[in-house]
């Protein structure tokens, strides 16, 4: 049985003249499990430029991969020194929202939010892995164990952060198009994401190694210029770029709902 479903079209753009790009050994990663293929074979879509995986993985797949957690995945795991890694992020959002709602997907250890508290947001946390979110509960945090499209919050957010995770979603449109739906006018989005376009993405492809092409997790590579086409196309104008001091070839995007 395979552990992937097949994209038989780009998952951004919906176009079918895509053809293998690139293909990489994931045997060595932590979250790899030997029922899993060993190879993630990419796309490149010629109509759009997107790169992506030949398929993303079937719910069996899933729980191979989320049953284990990373121990920086850990509510509160070095708490301290993750609250000054947070506080930049925190201060990119300042010039556009000072508090609201702040809803961080896929919050992880939660730093983000904890810090989010002490410039003045209410937290809310959302994450798939369920130990997370019982964590973050038990701390009176308000968090949600769920696939974002499914959620309908009220009050909305004015503040939604996606720190590392569209390039984990196997289809960005409707996950961002939750985000909107979920969002204030004139909300902000915090959103970051290992960026393609850059010449130190090309020296460590060229090096054998970048991290990206065989990081079990991703389904996209996503560029600077593809995301920004993709923000604006759903209702996102994107208001500053910045380089993520938290994640290795990473951009971070500040973003408002139009
Ligand atoms: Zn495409």
């Amino acid at each position: 049985m395979s552990d992937r479903h097949i994209y038989d079209k780009c998952p951004l753009c919906g176009g079918q003249n895509f053809k293998k790009f690139n293909e990489a050994d994931c045997s060595g990663h932590d979250l790899y499990h030997p029922s899993l293929s060993p190879v993630i074979t990419w796309n490149l879509c010629s109509d759009c430029r997107h790169v992506f995986t030949d398929g993303y993985f079937t719910d069996a797949s899933n729980e191979i991969i989320f049953s284990k957690t990373h121990p920086h995945q850990s509510v509160g795991h070095d708490i301290e020194n993750n609250r000054t890694r947070s506080a930049p992020m925190v201060e990119k959002v300042l010039p556009f929202a000072k508090d609201g709602v702040w809803m961080d997907v896929g919050f992880g250890n939660g730093s983000l939010l904890f810090t989010a508290m002490e410039f003045g947001f209410k937290p809310i946390g959302v994450d798939l892995r369920k130990d997370c979110v019982e964590a973050m509960i038990q701390i009176g945090i308000e968090a949600y164990c769920q696939d974002i499209t499914t959620l309908d919050l009220s009050p909305k957010c004015r503040v939604v952060s996606l720190m590392d995770v569209l390039e984990h979603v196997p289809f960005p449109k409707d996950f961002l198009k939750a985000v909107h739906r979920n969002m204030e006018d004139g909300g902000v989005l915090l959103i970051s994401c290992p960026n393609s376009e850059s010449l130190v993405w090309d020296y460590l492809t060229g090096s054998g190694t970048n991290p990206y092409w065989g990081e079990i997790e991703h389904f996209h590579n996503f560029s600077r210029t593809r995301l920004y086409a993709l923000l604006e196309e759903m209702g996102f104008k994107p208001q500053r770029f910045g380089v993520s001091q938290r994640y290795r070839l990473g951009m971070e995007i500040v973003a408002t709902k139009i």
